[in-house]
């Protein structure tokens, strides 16, 4: 046929612009939502009669149980009607009977809106999906038994909080007690099936019209095709007729397999570039407490459930044994459907930790025990451990989380956090990240930057552009989910995946994206490449610093001093009740009581709680979890030492003793009843006490206003509070820097750009101001200890006052100088801390960290190194150059900075969202200034446990009873445990299979990181000696001759020996 000679009318070229914003008007509300698409999507929508209401509200913030609540009187309801205050429950009892009109239809749902949380449940009791309001998630699919006509009863319960709590105008202020909400939509729907399947459509090639590169030939068909169906449908008048014909039209751009998880099926043969994991990061407490989040598993899991029976490829992981132990406690039906979900593999638990748990400020050994806890349980529930670590959401990850990992069975981490640094963009998305000690994981950060993906389009094209590692791999994890309320994946989401999927067939534009596998598929294929060696994972070295949230090393003190006291009063209760249950056969080992307090403590350690970041609620809800924590340890604590005959007593006697719970000699002065007497200990057990010899620390006014304080080792003026000199006799060196100041406070503006209770940010430090410090005065006389004190207003509201003391020397070592500081803090929005102005020379200083130490940079080079300009360390921080150092030790602070020479501990924050009156009020700070002759070494890493472990008085019939056990060698080995092995038979409770006779577990690390080996000595019939990992597995033998384990350690290693008795 010829090509036409003539033009039959004049044609237009498509103009981009105007054609892709009209596909919007098409789903959108507004003027044409009568009109466009949304016009079609129900059949029909009926309130009363067809559904009755009728409701009873719960007294006083109660959250009763299923069976307190539906025995109550209910009253008719309504939509309009308000309900509250905030964080009250409302139930309500939804009566069903469908008109012969609805009876037979197939896609039936409850409409709930009313801006917060709720809960349906069957009449007998079972839950059975979660709504969340705000129009995330305000459908319920009613089941088949509705339809026959008859009256049908179910509940719903209404929390009166949204997702996210009550924050007073914004996400994270506090909460607004007052706030009501509105009964707007409860309706019974009949959903058109094939005109919500056009809406997943249409959404899908919008989105590929808008954000698919301009000139591409997919971005110009999506628009043609969009148009396309806008054409159709309206031609059709939006008739079924039409919706059919509309979404013909899509399936030339998706394929014709987006209606079921068939769309899935291509992929075998080619490589599979991400991989798609339903999740719901819920928060296990912050804008809410506890309470609220056993409901919100409950909800958002049941949700789940659900979508696994209607969506056959749908696959969910969720983490947290302390969320799973929930729910099998309050919600065991929901409980059974989740176990059933885990057998058939759409359920998977991941983590291996007992809660996503902040990893800066847990001692080594508490993050041990959130491994030991966490697989523990999913051992015994799912019967296998996590292979992977996940934890999306936290502040930094410490440096050694790697080797912990894989003493735990995991060698593959998940995260995502660094993606919100906000000063360097970090370089990697799938890498081996490296310990101290050297061992690795497999780390995979999603590009999606998120753990609650929308499964959008955009968030495929950004899983290859943010992709980092596309040099060595280019597969990625998408985690999709709504979190916290949200309740996980979404109907809507799933069906967007599978049009995503579709589409990918189509073009390279974005992805292939498989929904139905797991992590554990991602990171098979991850390490059979690599072991194929087809791709070498870059390193990552050391700790992955996290450029925000800085402030969290610091607020909610007392949160942080709790979590301290608690970590070091496990340490001793598990020392003094394994010695006394191997060595008493009378005394039974309060296994179930211990890990109940250890729960708590890990529990204390989520990612909100420790950090500081939650509402004032969470923290009375943590308060007296602590205070439970030390009034049950201290019984089972005294229990202990009575069966040894040994009672913990301040009073004088001749029975006085010493409880020594380090493995280290050391040589203390202590109080006794007003005198004060010399502790002489050995190492590990009871030590004795002497009187002092020769006194010897003097102090006087020596100008006015100026007090010298001295002891054969030191020599330090005082003016104000502050130190201005600091001598250190023996090799006559002035400490502190010239013209430099020790113990000086200092206060600074801490306004952050948005998270106060988070954030610290770097321009804070242009605002510091010194506090000066009132007239000194001598507290303290000596001739043992003499102490000068001081008292500096901080404002009209706040003071506080401080006390450098000093002891005398013992043997010629002077113990380190200490101040106790007593503050009063009323501020607002203001950072105080405290200054140790040094004469030390070193681009590097050293951190305490947990089985090991952290090495940071002085200087602000480079922006990597300036971001470093707040960091976490736990007992000490160090500054040492050639020849001589100083440590500054504390007993509860965790954020530091060191500034060329300048020191200087973090104090106290005041910060007013979440939580209103974070640390207003009293506090008592103990740090400790510890110079030393040489580098930094064992003497400093002694002296921060000295420091945090004092030695507690005793009266004890027997001196040997707890001396069962010593370790020499390279002073750099620090046992750091002893406790009881978890599966032998008097001690095992059960779930796991117990092992025959008694053990006994001692960790050791090397704390400086250099080979070292040493000795462990033991009196106890111990018969066979096993190395393990941190979940107690036997690895390898140990010879054990004459009472004594050889151990060789490499640097920085964490080892756990089992001693079979
Ligand atoms: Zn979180």
């Amino acid at each position: 046929m010829e090509y036409p000679r003539f033009a039959a009318r004049p044609v237009g070229k498509v103009i981009h612009s105007i054609y892709r914003d009209r596909l919007e008007t098409f789903i959108q509300p507004g003027q044409y939502e009568k009109q466009n698409l949304l016009s079609s999507l129900y059949k029909s929508r009926v309130g009363e009669p067809v559904l009755k209401l009728s409701v009873w509200s719960a007294p006083d913030l109660s959250r009763p149980t299923f069976a307190e609540a539906i025995s109550q009187s209910f009253k008719p309801t309504g939509t309009g009607a308000s309900f509250g205050p905030g964080w009250s429950t409302h139930w309500f009892r939804l009566e069903i009977c469908l008109p012969p009109t609805l009876q037979g239809e197939q896609d039936l749902e409850l409409h709930w809106e009313a801006s917060c949380e709720g809960m349906v449940w069957t009449e007998a009791g079972h839950p059975l999906q979660g709504l969340s309001g705000d129009g995330e998630r305000i459908e319920w699919r009613l089941p088949a038994s509705v339809q026959d006509g008859a009256a049908h009863i179910f509940y719903l319960e209404m929390a009166c909080n949204g997702m996210f709590g009550l924050g007073k105008g914004a996400r994270n202020q506090p909460p607004d007690p007052d706030r009501y909400f509105t009964l707007q939509t409860a309706e019974i729907v009949a959903v058109n099936r094939e005109a919500r399947a056009l809406l997943f459509d249409f959404t899908t090639i919008a989105d590929a019209a808008r954000q698919f590169p301009q000139q591409s030939w997919e971005a110009h068909k999506a628009l043609q095709v969009g148009n396309a169906i806008i054409e159709a449908f309206t031609a059709g008048a939006g008739s079924d007729a039409a919706i059919q014909d509309a979404r013909a039209i899509a399936r030339e751009f998706l394929g014709d397999k987006i209606d079921s998880e068939d769309v899935y099926d291509a992929e075998e043969a080619e490589e599979q570039l991400v991989y798609a994991i339903g999740h719901c990061h819920i928060d296990t407490c912050w804008l809410w407490p506890w309470e609220e989040t056993k409901r919100k598993v409950a909800r958002s899991w049941s949700n789940q459930c659900d979508l696994m029976d209607r969506y056959p490829e749908h696959r969910f992981t969720a983490s947290s044994a302390q969320q799973f132990k929930w729910l099998k406690e309050y919600y065991p039906s929901v409980y059974a459907r989740v176990m059933d979900k885990i057998r058939l593999g759409s359920f998977q638990p991941i983590g291996g930790s007992w809660v996503e748990h902040d990893t800066n400020m847990p001692s080594g050994e508490s993050l041990v025990r959130q491994f030991l806890h966490g697989q523990r349980f999913f051992e015994q529930e799912f019967g296998r451990r996590s292979t992977t670590f996940w934890l999306p959401d936290t502040f930094g990850y410490t440096a050694q989380l790697p080797q912990l990992c894989r003493l735990a069975g995991m060698s593959r981490f998940i995260t995502q956090k660094l993606s919100w640094n906000n000063i360097n963009n970090f370089p990697h998305t799938t890498f081996n990240w490296v310990a101290l000690d050297g061992s690795q994981v497999l780390c995979h950060m999603p590009p999606s930057e998120t753990y609650n993906a929308e499964a959008q389009l955009a968030e495929l094209v950004n899983s290859v552009d943010q992709h980092k590692s596309l040099d060595q791999d280019p597969s990625s994890v998408l985690i999709f989910g709504k979190g916290d309320g949200g309740g996980g994946p979404t109907f809507q989401q799933i069906e967007s995946l599978r049009r995503l999927r579709g589409l990918g067939e189509r073009t390279s534009l974005i992805p292939r994206v498989h929904h139905g596998r797991s992590v554990d598929h991602f990171f098979e294929q991850l390490e059979g490449k690599a072991a194929a060696g087809k791709t070498e994972f870059v390193t990552w070295y050391g700790e992955l610093y996290f450029e925000l949230h800085r402030g969290t090393y610091t607020t909610q003190a007392a949160t942080k001093w709790n979590n301290r006291k608690a970590e070091i009063f496990m340490h001793d209760l598990e020392y003094v009740a394994a010695l006394a249950s191997v060595k008493q056969a009378q005394y039974s080992y309060p296994k179930a009581q211990i890990d109940s307090l250890w729960e708590d403590l890990l529990l204390c350690q989520f990612h909100d709680c420790l950090p500081g970041s939650c509402i004032r609620m969470c923290y009375d809800d943590s308060d007296k979890l602590y205070s439970q924590l030390f009034a049950t340890g201290q019984h089972l604590m005294d229990t202990a030492l009575g069966v040894l005959g040994i009672r913990t007593s301040e009073t004088s006697s001749p029975a006085t003793r010493a409880l020594n719970t380090l493995p280290w000699p050391r040589r203390e002065l202590v109080k006794v009843a007003e005198e004060y007497a010399l502790i002489s200990s050995d190492g590990l057990g009871i030590a004795s006490i002497q009187r002092p010899a020769s006194p010897s620390v003097t102090v006087a006014e020596v100008r006015p206003g100026v007090f010298e304080l001295a002891n054969e080792r030191y020599k330090l003026e005082i003016e104000n509070g502050a130190i201005i000199s600091l001598l250190d006799v023996k090799i006559n060196r002035q400490v502190l820097a010239k013209g430099g100041k020790a113990n000086q406070f200092v206060i600074f503006d801490d306004k952050p750009l948005y998270r106060q209770a988070w954030d610290v940010e770097v321009y804070h430090l242009t605002s510091r101001k010194e506090l000066p410090g009132g007239v000194s005065a001598i507290a303290e006389q000596g001739p043992y200890r003499a102490s000068i004190v001081t008292k500096t207003v901080i404002s009209e509201r706040s003071w506080l006052v401080s006390t450098i003391s000093l002891s005398a020397a013992i043997d010629d070592e002077s113990p380190c100088i200490q101040i106790d500081t007593e503050v009063e803090w009323r501020e607002d929005m203001k950072f105080l801390k405290v200054e140790f102005d040094v004469a030390v020379t070193n681009t590097e200083a050293s951190y305490d960290t947990q089985y090991g130490v952290v090495k940071r940079p002085t200087h602000y080079n480079t922006q990597w190194d300036m971001a470093k300009f707040e960091v976490c360390c736990h007992k000490w921080a160090d500054l040492s150059e050639n020849g001589y150092g100083v440590s500054v030790l504390n007993d509860s602070k965790y954020g530091f900075a060191t500034c060329g020479h300048l020191m200087r501990l973090s104090l106290l924050r005041s910060p007013k969202a979440p939580d209103a009156c974070a640390d207003m009020g009293r506090h008592h700070v103990r740090y400790a200034i510890f110079p030393h002759q040489g580098p930094l070494d064992s003497r400093t890493v002694r002296a921060g446990y000295n420091f945090n472990n004092p030695m507690r008085l005793v009266t004890a019939t027997e001196s040997h009873m707890l001396n069962d056990i010593t370790i020499t060698g390279n002073p750099s080995l620090v046992l750091d445990t002893i406790k009881r092995g978890e599966d032998d038979e008097d001690v095992s409770l059960g779930g796991i299979a117990a092992r025959k006779g008694q053990s006994l577990i001692l960790r050791v690390f090397e704390s400086l990181g250099g080979q070292a080996s040493g000795i462990i000595k033991t009196s106890l019939p111990v018969v066979d000696v096993w190395k393990c990992n941190i979940l107690e597995d036997d690895e390898e033998k140990l010879e054990f001759r004459t009472g004594e384990i050889n151990i060789a350690l490499r640097a920085f290693e964490v080892a756990t020996f089992r001693l079979q008795l």
